[in-house]
């Protein structure tokens, strides 16, 4: 029996680097030969320099964002800075029944549906340390027009105020000790019964097989 994967949301304002604290998860467990998948969202934005369909996000128009709505091929959707946003259902089901962990980097609003279409999901909010570290990465990153980081910047204090809905919280204050906070959280995840089930349940039949015996 395998151990059914998990699925974690994280959310953070825009810029709070959970993008980069995901993969660099990712990328340790997949040296420990574990199973991942980071979901490949739709969207309606459009694509930033360097940025490629496919690999970073389905970028899409309207008009097709609608029509998967229509066809019920998303597990989540939202509007998040006047565009569209979704998870679509292929990213994710059939991969955590065969023990895939499958990583969402999806907002506030697309967490809270995940979470009431499957209750064991787990997540993470990521903070920026400040204000000025926030500004600092948006306008580094070189991708968004002056009005488009305002926006952002404005709608991340929105999005903070939620995060006593998640389950755990890390401040990407040092990337390193912010991939480090994630890991133990995907670590202490494993043990939870439903993770815990296939290595437990012998033990237990043992203990009853020999207690009969007796
Ligand atoms: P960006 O445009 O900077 O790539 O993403 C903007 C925001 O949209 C981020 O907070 C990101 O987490 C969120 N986002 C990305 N993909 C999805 C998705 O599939 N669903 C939802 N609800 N939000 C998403």
């Amino acid at each position: 029996m395998v151990a059914p994967g998990e699925l974690f949301i994280v959310s953070s304002p825009s810029g709070g680097g959970k993008t980069t604290i995901i993969r660099g998860v990712m990328e340790d467990l997949r040296r420990q030969g574990r199973d991942v998948h980071f979901s490949v969202s739709h969207t309606t934005r459009s694509p930033r320099p360097g940025e490629r369909d496919g690999v970073d996000y389905y970028f899409v128009e309207r008009s097709v964002f609608r029509r998967m709505i229509e066809n019920h091929e998303f597990l989540e959707f939202a509007e998040v800075h006047g565009n569209l946003y979704g998870t679509s259902r292929r990213e994710v089901e059939g991969r955590l029944e065969r023990g895939c962990d499958v990583f969402l980097d999806i907002d506030v609003q697309g967490a809270r549906q995940v979470r009431a279409f499957l209750p064991t999901a787990i997540k993470v909010f990521v903070f920026p340390p400040s204000l000025t570290e926030l500004r600092r990465r948006l306008v580094a990153r070189r991708q968004d027009a002056a009005d488009t980081i305002e926006l952002r910047i404005r709608n991340a204090l929105k999005e903070m105020r939620e995060y006593a809905e998640f389950d755990y919280v890390i401040i990407n204050d040092r990337l390193e000790q912010a991939i480090c906070d994630l890991a133990q959280v995907v670590a202490t995840s494993r043990l939870r019964p439903r993770s815990m089930q296939a290595s437990v349940q012998p033990i237990i039949d043992s203990f009853a097989r020999a207690l009969e015996e007796g």
